[in-house]
């Protein structure tokens, strides 16, 4: 599948690495938007929040525990920080893999929308 995420998750196109496990891949966003911008995404071929499903809810669960456990790592947990996915074209999602933005370092613009 000619999918960039699942290349970067192979190793086809290199990435830097933050958190691994057999589920999740997680690495630092190319052009980032905060101090803090990382990408966290499912092993698992998922095109975007259209692909959730009760089925593979538990390893949507598993990706906001790893967000929050990076969160702590990385420092960000008490000064705070935001978990963004993006789906479809109103909300500019421009990779068709799941993937959920974690970001934080700064205040973070209040407007969402
Ligand atoms: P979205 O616009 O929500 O689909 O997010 C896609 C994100 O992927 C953007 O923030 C891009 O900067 C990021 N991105 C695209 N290519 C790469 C790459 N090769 N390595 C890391 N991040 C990337
Ligand atoms: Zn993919």
């Amino acid at each position: 599948m000619d999918c960039l995420f699942c290349k970067i998750i192979s190793g086809d196109i290199p990435s830097a690495k933050v958190y691994e496990d057999e589920l999740v891949y997680a690495f630092k966003d190319i052009n980032p938007m905060a101090p803090v911008h990382v990408l966290i995404v499912p092993k698992q071929h998922l095109s975007s929040m259209n692909d959730i499903t009760e089925e593979n809810s538990a390893l949507i669960a598993h990706i906001f525990v790893v967000a929050s456990k990076l969160a702590k790592e990385l420092g960000i947990d008490e000064s705070g920080y935001r978990v963004v996915s993006n789906c479809g074209a109103d909300a500019g999602q421009t990779v068709f893999h799941l993937h959920f933005h974690l970001l934080g370092g700064h205040k973070l613009n209040v407007e969402m929308c």
